[in-house]
């Protein structure tokens, strides 16, 4: 696998990019390296508590300028999912109101009945409610084959001060309650790279996931069957690399190394 022949690269934000609200300062050059090369680009993320004009508006923010086509959001590839296997259904959104506004976008029709409820989504919920918790545990108890999708599996997101529980922790919570788990779409699920690659058309041979977490990113990219590259610039160590039964196809000091291999 050669970076050279890659056309697609799936970018992970935070760690990959920019460090909180630090722009690295390779990625303004290396974001239009690859425009000018004619390869694609892709950020990818497993927030779903902020919609994608936040995520824009955060890039215009750091300097980089981005279009809501530029993401693959974990609320976008739920979307994508319910519409192959949930068309038509009345969803209860366990999530933030962006994310609700964003499936609302999409065509579906968000309620807060649970006798309308066809389907539950839940999401990073940055503003839960115990009313929320109550109400998916009462479907889940109820409804045994009420549909229960997650938009990703992450137990904690980073803060400045540490973490803070994200919608896997809830999720955790919900099960203890009930003993039912999600259908979980985000990272390390194959479902978002195969959408990206889908969506621009590019095969999983001339693509590459690029991320600092094996665990999530390197690994939805190895489920999807594409190339996975570990950038250290993050939350990954080198001794966290050498203890991962999961290997990445190439490890980097930073993403401005792809630079040189372009
Ligand atoms: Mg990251």
């Amino acid at each position: 696998m050669k970076i050279s022949d890659m056309q697609l690269f799936l970018f992970d934000m935070d760690g990959t990019l920019y460090l909180g609200d630090r722009l690295f300062t390779f990625t303004k050059e290396l974001l239009e390296t690859l425009k000018k090369k004619g390869k694609k680009y892709l950020f990818m993320t497993n927030n779903s508590s902020k919609s994608v004009e936040d995520y824009v508006k955060k890039l215009e923010k750091l300097g980089i300028a981005a279009t809501r086509e530029d993401f693959m959001t974990s609320s976008q590839a739920t979307a994508y999912y319910l519409h192959i296997h949930h068309e038509g259904q009345r969803l209860y959104v366990c999530g933030t109101e962006s994310l609700k506004a964003e499936l609302r976008r999409e065509g579906f029709t968000v309620t807060e009945k649970v006798e309308e409820t066809d389907c539950i989504v839940m999401g990073f919920d940055t503003e839960l409610t115990f009313q929320k918790l109550h109400d998916v545990s009462y479907l889940l108890l109820t409804r045994k084959d009420i549909p229960y999708i997650a938009t990703n599996p992450d137990l904690v997101c980073p803060t400045e001060f540490g973490s803070v529980p994200d919608c896997g922790s809830v999720c955790a919570a919900v099960k203890n309650a009930t003993g039912r788990l999600p259908v979980v779409i985000g990272k390390p699920a194959p479902l978002m790279p195969q959408l990206a690659m889908d969506k621009l058309g590019i095969p999983k041979e001339q693509t590459c996931v690029i991320g600092d977490r094996i665990y999530t990113d390197i690994k939805s990219g190895l489920n999807a069957g594409a190339m996975g590259i570990l950038v250290l610039s993050g939350e990954t160590t080198k001794e966290i690399l050498a203890e991962s039964p999961d290997k990445p196809h190439l490890v980097l000091q930073d993403a401005g190394e792809l630079l040189g291999m372009l």
